[in-house]
């Protein structure tokens, strides 16, 4: 494969060759079970209890049993959710976002045909949230707030201590989906309200399958999975230890990588600020002022996001849209609809999202070669219209 230019950071990221490096003797050579008594067996659970640190200093968590292995962000959100109802049983309403992943919008919905009753917070034009709408919505009778951290499609940041305060005032369990969020920005567990905090190693340079949950101390947690009694009980089943391995050296080099974080938003805002100066009609989604450092969601007007993304593979680089769903589905983008962007916009929304291996020559070229892929799909689209107009009057 030719060399690529990879601006879709959010959906997955390149392993670190590090990371690879780490969790190799553990698929080849240190393959025993670290639940063993013996030695061959201690070894690898060493190398479980050193992952679990790390992942926890990334949090800044008090302390490494508070993080909980699961196989991604996905398993964390549901394990959180459940088990924040079942830790909450006299109370029956949940207050979510409407900008979530489906990882919790899906979630919520399934618990509202189970009887709970769900407020999804609304975003304004920007896809922030409104701090005295979250005020009004969580009651004594919340039994849970659940609120990402930071929007996949616009990296939005979401005011997380000022909810958590809220849910806290209220005696609501307080669940973060930091999927995007970590390894991008700081996080303190322990300056926090946060209850729980799911996140995914494949955002962060490690595999796919592994992911974690930071659970606090004391919190009353039902496990998902029930069987072993790994994870301190509360992940039944043989851990995927070459996957810790990895998430807990990603998390390490994460945690290294965050005072080089401004490379990325450099870039990211060299790319951007490029875009809207040469190309007409163009607009950022999303709220600048509090927005993770390695994403930008641009609408282009006038053009479909599947076209610019077709000529923009054609040279190699890749992004996403905003507007596509995961199943290949053409549905709108629940996120830019609920910030009541304009369709035309929408239909013509691309999210570009950075990562540490990104330089300034492949932002660079996607400056130059962009501006002649949008004129060339608004020319094609003019016609279009033209033709169309000539068919109706003949
Ligand atoms: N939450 C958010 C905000 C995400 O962006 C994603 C994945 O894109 C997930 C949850 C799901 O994570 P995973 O793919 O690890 O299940």
């Amino acid at each position: 494969m030719r060399d690529c230019t990879y601006l879709d950071n959010n959906a997955t990221t390149k392993i670190d060759d590090e990371v690879v490096a780490q969790m190799l003797p553990y698929l080849t050579k240190y393959y025993g079970n670290p639940s063993s008594k013996h030695q061959f067996g201690g070894q690898v659970a060493k190398a479980v209890r050193i992952a679990r640190e790390r992942v926890a200093a990334l949090l800044g968590a008090k302390n490494s049993s508070e993080i909980v292995f699961t196989s991604c962000g996905t398993e964390g959100n549901n394990a959180a959710i459940t088990s924040a109802l079942l830790a909450n049983p006299a109370k029956k309403q949940i207050v979510t976002t409407s900008v979530e992943h489906p990882a919790v919008l899906k979630v919520c919905q399934s618990l509202e045909r189970r009887g709970y009753q769900v407020t999804y917070l609304s975003v304004n034009d920007r896809g922030q949230l409104n701090l005295d709408e979250v005020e009004k919505a969580i009651t004594d009778e919340t039994a849970l707030v659940s609120v990402m951290y930071a929007n996949n499609e616009t990296g939005v940041i979401f005011p997380i201590s000022a909810i958590g305060e809220i849910a806290k005032s209220k005696d609501a369990i307080f669940h973060v989906d930091a999927v995007q969020a970590v390894g991008k920005i700081p996080l303190n567990m322990q300056d926090s309200s946060i209850d729980l905090l799911s996140l995914s190693g494949h955002k962060i340079h490690a595999p796919k399958g592994i992911g974690a949950l930071y659970v606090r101390r004391g919190f009353k947690f039902s496990p998902l999975i029930i069987g072993g009694s790994q994870e301190r009980g509360r992940r039944g089943g043989t851990e995927n230890v070459p996957g810790i391995v990895a998430l807990g050296k990603a998390a390490e080099l994460a945690e290294q990588n965050l005072c080089n974080i401004r490379q990325e938003r450099t870039l990211r805002d060299r790319l951007e600020s490029k875009i809207l100066s040469t190309i007409p009609n163009t607009a950022v989604n999303g709220d600048t002022n509090s927005r993770l450092p390695n994403t930008t969601n641009i609408g282009f007007k006038q053009v479909e996001s599947e076209a610019i993304l077709l000529y923009l593979e054609r040279q190699g680089i890749y992004a996403s849209s905003g507007s596509a769903c995961t199943s290949g589905n053409l549905e709108p983008s629940h996120v830019l609809k609920a910030m009541k962007v304009s369709d035309s916009i929408i239909q013509g929304s691309i999210r570009f999202s950075l990562s540490k291996y990104n330089t300034v020559a492949e932002i660079d070229r996607v400056c130059l070669v962009l501006p002649n892929i949008i004129e060339n799909l608004r020319n094609l689209s003019s016609l279009d219209i033209e033709e169309s107009v000539t068919g109706t009057i003949k």
